[in-house]
């Protein structure tokens, strides 16, 4: 009963897809908001452990989140890291 539920709600069919959407929506983001100077940009560790699914305490994962959405820069870090932890994955 609803089991099938969810798989309606779900928005991507596959992870293949939600990956493809995340990529797509950091490109953009990554030409969106130049910050050549680098303002409030957070330690790059950070970016790379939040790409790499380490451990982040949760307020801080969501203060680079939210800085990232207004930072080409960051933006474009994290389609590096991100990039780096596939490799990572897939060997
Ligand atoms: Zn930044």
């Amino acid at each position: 009963m609803g089991g099938d539920q969810m798989e309606e709600e779900y928005p991507f069919s596959s992870e293949e897809q939600e990956e493809m959407f995340a990529e797509a929506l950091l490109e953009y983001l990554a030409r969106k908001n130049p910050n050549p100077e680098r303002i409030g940009c957070p330690d790059t560790n950070i970016i790379r452990d939040i790409a790499f699914h380490r451990k982040v305490a949760p307020e801080l994962c969501k203060e680079v989140l939210d800085h990232i959405w207004e930072c080409s820069e960051c933006a474009c870090d994290t389609i590096e890291y991100v990039e780096e932890y596939k490799k990572t994955k897939s060997e």
